[in-house]
């Protein structure tokens, strides 16, 4: 297909025009290098806008501003009801701005437009909404300590003050970048904590326009400084920033465990939401057809490039063949193309080194003597293509079973008795996420406590919202985002005693 007859950009050409550079301080500069890179269109191949490349330098600048705009700025002065009227206004302004904000993540990352606008761009202004109530609900507690080596008649006053950390550092990945920006950001903002975030190399655009509407929203300037780069060296050195309070990293468990070491020099907070290998499980007793659906988007929504995809497909025996039939022909049906066009399902992968990444695990299966029931090859075209694919005869000890693959690319095995199936679901040293698809509520629930995962779905796959928490056991993570339970990640809790 001739890449001429992707739909134009409507909505976020004008953001296009000229270099991007980096926000600190609340200003536009350039990377003190004066370097740049490019960013490019996955689904064409061609460059969509040169940005500023920040660095270790840069980054040093971004932590000054962050630590004044906390210390000493009006962002520590700030009423809570004023920081929520503010990242509550930051919501606002993304879903003004929905259609631009869809189109850019798109262009950058190649996902179908209406994915963009339904799934990343919905998500991020409600995740900024539903943060921005808590900025005015952030409370501890009155205690009364009993001190036993005091003497009997001592009184005590107590009470828990909850504090923001300080300057955060925020290194997000290319699959969902706004979204990605939102979760960190809006939790982070609501505490009344500053910012320094990363955003991934192969998709800057979406957090430097959110930096501008941030601006517009009132946000002062320091409180969030968005300085994209290369994570070897702006990423390593957020990390490692004597003056960073805490790091927040979603991306590879392989990176993360890099950025735990790092943040160990001045022992920064740090939560890390990493990769997974998550069981889709489907019981004999299921609504098939239901299942057969739940299982496709489990693995090909976003590419399948999502951390929690469902992409080791569990079956009972009997229905086996019948659900490897139905996944099959729904990849089959998938229409792949650049995600401007209106019809089009599933989009290109995000880059080159993507591409080579889910080749290799392709070529890989197929070498470990798994067949490509469906799929299993790169599409001939310009941009980053690869076919939906559904494997069978994949074993436990096989690569495309063990390990995220990060793409459109579903192993599925069959398994007897539930016991057994418990013990291969949890046979994965990720713990991200798993499906459970059967009309035996006891069942589900049981095995749903079984399973080793930060979330369980039931009948359903995919299930994202602001309210609920999400993370890892084992080594899909550190900590939780999104919830009530996220704001732990951002505050220090301080006992103050009075002696009366
Ligand atoms: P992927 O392999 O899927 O691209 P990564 O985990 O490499 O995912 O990247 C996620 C984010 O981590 C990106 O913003 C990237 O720039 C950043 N990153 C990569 N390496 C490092 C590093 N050594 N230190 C800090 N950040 C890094």
């Amino acid at each position: 297909m001739a890449t001429t007859s992707v739909t134009p950009a409507q909505h976020a050409g004008a953001f296009l025009q000229g270099p991007k550079k980096l926000l600190i301080d609340g200003e536009w500069v350039d990377a003190a290098s004066g370097r740049t890179f490019e960013t490019v269109d996955p689904g064409t191949g061609e460059v969509l806008a040169t940005v500023a490349e920040g660095d270790a330098e840069d980054i040093d600048r971004a932590v000054k501003a962050a630590r004044r705009a906390f210390e000493d700025g009006p962002w520590s002065r700030i009423s809570p009801s004023e920081r929520g009227r503010i990242v509550h206004r930051i919501g606002d302004l993304i879903a003004e701005h929905a259609e631009e904000l869809a189109e850019l993540e798109t262009l950058d990352n190649g996902k179908p437009k209406a994915v963009a606008l339904g799934a990343d761009v919905a998500l991020a202004a409600d995740l900024f909404w539903y943060m921005a109530g808590w900025a005015t609900k952030l409370k501890g507690g009155t205690i009364t300590p009993s001190v036993p080596y005091l003497p009997g008649d001592s009184e005590f006053h107590a009470y828990t003050l909850r504090e923001p950390l300080g300057v955060v550092g925020q290194v997000i990945p290319w699959n969902f970048p706004l979204l990605m920006a939102a979760w960190k950001l809006g939790p982070a903002l609501a505490t009344g904590n500053t910012v320094v975030l990363k955003p991934a190399e192969q998709t800057p655009l979406s957090a430097l326009r959110l930096g501008e509407l941030m601006l517009e929203a009132g946000v002062p300037a320091g409180v969030v400084n968005v300085v994209p780069g290369y994570g070897e060296t702006a990423g390593a050195r957020l990390a490692e920033h004597p003056d960073v309070d805490k790091i927040a990293f979603t991306g590879s468990t392989e990176v993360g465990k890099i950025i735990a070491r790092a943040a160990t020099g001045n022992l920064k907070r740090v939560t890390l939401e990493l990769g997974g290998k998550s069981p889709n499980i489907v019981f004999d007793d299921a609504d098939v057809d239901a299942a057969i659906a739940g299982a496709a988007q489990g693995i090909f929504f976003n590419q399948g490039e999502v951390c929690s995809a469902g992409s080791r497909l569990y079956v009972q025996e009997s229905q086996f063949d019948r659900v490897v039939e139905g996944i099959s022909s729904a990849a089959q049906s998938i229409k792949v193309g650049h995600g401007m066009e209106a019809d089009t399902d599933m989009g290109p992968l995000v880059s080159q080194e993507q591409f080579d990444r889910v080749t290799h695990f392709l070529r890989l299966g197929a070498e470990e003597g798994a067949q490509h029931v469906t799929g299993g090859q790169a599409i001939d075209r310009p941009g980053y293509f690869v076919q939906p694919t559904v494997i069978t005869g994949a074993d436990a000890q096989h690569a495309i079973v063990r390990e995220e693959v990060f793409g459109p690319v579903i192993a599925a095995m069959p398994f007897s008795d539930v016991d057994d199936l418990a013990r291969q679901a949890n046979d994965s040293h990720y713990g991200l996420a798993a499906g459970i698809w059967t009309r035996d509520i006891s069942k589900a629930h049981r095995l749903a406590k079984r399973i080793k995962a930060g979330t369980v779905h039931i009948n359903t796959y995919h299930v994202f919202g602001a309210e609920l928490p999400f993370g890892g056991y084992k080594q899909s993570g550190w900590g939780r985002e999104m919830g009530e339970e996220v704001l732990s990640n951002y505050l220090e809790t301080k006992s103050v005693i009075v002696g009366l």
